[in-house]
């Protein structure tokens, strides 16, 4: 076989579909974001970062950067082992007392990344529970999926947030099988939130336990901001809350919180936790300091969520298609692979705003989209310019509008 041929040619292929994925070469600055250098074709443009999953600008927060850099100075740079050997730093003692503390858990158990926290917890679980079935949403994220898959355990997929169609599913196994209902709150491409409640309820009917992805809603939901499954007063019933510290946090890892019992089972059985080196001792302060200062603060979230509504309300009278979010993400609809590219290309080129295009496999084909995530640090003046620039895209495009 050839191949770098082979290599050559599947890479065509997904340049022919307009799937190819470029990265924007960014260099982030420190106290300005949204704003950020963009380097393309050899020369540096300054643009606004409307697409960024730092969702309320932590990742340059005063305090979490001075922790940060404490305790590069205090403790080096690596973690120095895995968990059991060597490296367990003080600091991760204590954002897992602080991570379980904020979701109302015994304890909570870190990951290096939400990735690995999802694709470990449920194929051990899945794997480790003799006869355990999975119940997954449609809607699930990648990470889910593969530790589902990797479990072997039986799955089955109802349809996304139908609790209806989970209840048929969950009354159809055998009674005494253990089982785990695994769905997200916060739903990333769409913007849409689950019925937590109505799921827990069917969960507890059939005894099965839960496994909440809420990764694009910690820091950003509940009065204290540990998520939605606190904000809708559920957080008690879910067996399992996973996040990440990557996204609102501003930083970078993964966790899980939940009972005594099922964090001490993970970290003991979990492949994914116990062979790979722990998380530096600064990122785990930096991620501490984060979210100490998001439990302290409701009113970035309360400028959060005002901003999102302001911009949605903005372009749906605009004739822009925003798709039907009740988050703070504001997904606009463009339908088309190579169209969405070059919206996006030209929001950059002439417009210097930054808003990656949401291709096929991250979403269907035909639901080809611009994901904006405005932020509390995204002012009126670049809501105005953002507005016109999508006019403008939209208009010299030629890209479906709907009625205002
Ligand atoms: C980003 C994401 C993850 C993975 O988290 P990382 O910390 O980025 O690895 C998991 N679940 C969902 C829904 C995500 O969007």
């Amino acid at each position: 076989m050839d191949y770098e041929n082979y290599f050559a040619e599947q890479i065509a292929a997904l340049k022919a579909e307009g799937a190819y994925r470029v990265f924007a070469d960014l260099e982030r600055k420190a106290g300005r974001f949204p704003l950020a250098a963009n380097h393309r074709d050899g020369a540096v443009h300054e643009v606004t970062v409307w697409c960024s999953n730092d969702y309320l600008g932590m990742g340059q927060q005063p305090d979490v950067l001075e922790a940060m850099e404490g305790a590069i100075r205090k403790s080096g740079a690596g973690a120095g082992g895995t968990r059991n050997i060597s490296g367990t730093n003080h600091f991760h003692v204590l954002l897992e007392a602080e991570l379980a503390s904020w979701h109302e858990k015994d304890a909570a158990l870190l990951f290096n990344s939400g990735y690995s926290a999802n694709v470990t917890t449920l194929s051990t679980l899945g794997s480790r529970m003799p006869g355990c079935i999975i119940f997954s949403d449609s809607h699930n994220h990648n990470s889910m999926i593969e530790g589902i898959r990797h479990s072997r355990a039986p799955r089955h997929v109802f349809r996304h947030n139908d609790v209806a169609h989970l209840e048929e599913l969950l009354a159809a196994a055998p009674k005494d099988a253990p089982k785990l209902v695994a769905f997200e709150s916060v739903y990333s491409m769409d913007g849409d939130i689950a019925p937590i409640g109505r799921i827990c309820d069917v969960a507890e009917k059939y005894g099965a336990m839960t496994f909440i992805d809420e990764v694009h809603a910690v820091g950003m939901y509940g009065q204290r901001g540990s998520g939605v499954a606190e904000r809708d007063g559920e957080a008690h019933r879910i067996t399992i809350i996973q996040g990440t510290m990557a996204k609102a946090i501003g930083v970078i890892g993964g966790y899980i919180a939940g009972s005594a019992a099922v964090v001490d089972f993970i970290r003991s059985f979990g492949q994914g936790f116990i062979f790979s080196s722990s998380l530096p001792p600064s990122i785990a302060a930096g991620a501490l300091a984060s979210v100490r200062h998001l439990r302290a603060h409701d009113e970035l979230r309360q400028r959060h969520q005002e901003r999102a509504a302001t911009l949605k309300k903005r372009l749906t009278q605009l004739g822009i298609p925003v798709m039907p979010s009740v988050s703070h993400i504001v997904p606009v609809m463009v339908g088309d692979a190579k169209l969405c590219k070059q919206a996006s290309d030209d929001l950059l080129r002439r417009h210097n705003i930054y808003v990656q295009p949401i291709n096929y496999p991250t979403v269907p084909r035909g639901t080809e989209r611009l994901r904006i995530t405005p932020t509390p640090l995204h002012d009126d003046a670049m809501m105005d310019r953002l507005v016109g620039a999508l006019i403008d895209v939209w208009g010299s495009l030629g890209i479906k509008k709907v009625a205002a």
